[in-house]
């Protein structure tokens, strides 16, 4: 039992490890990522690897969360103007 559950976190670690990008490559990738998310497209098909980081970095979260909080801003602004 004990064995198996090593198995399967070392699994879940190892393809961890494949789509593993750095804060630096996910802040490159934000703006991308928060375009396609205001467009209606999904950016967790198209960019797995900015989500995969987003799911286990709360640094990077709070980044696209202020991004995302700007760009649905100046869109908001841009409908008015
Ligand atoms: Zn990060």
């Amino acid at each position: 039992m004990a064995d198996k559950l090593w198995q399967v976190l070392l699994k879940t670690a190892l393809e961890t490890e494949e789509y593993e990008i750095t804060c630096l490559e996910c802040f490159n990738l934000l703006d991308q990522y928060a375009d396609l998310l205001l467009e209606g497209a999904d950016p967790a098909e198209l960019l797995p690897s900015v989500q995969q980081h987003l799911n286990h970095c709360p640094a990077c979260t709070q980044e696209f969360e202020t991004l995302l909080f700007m760009l649905q801003k100046a869109a908001r602004e841009a409908d008015i103007l």
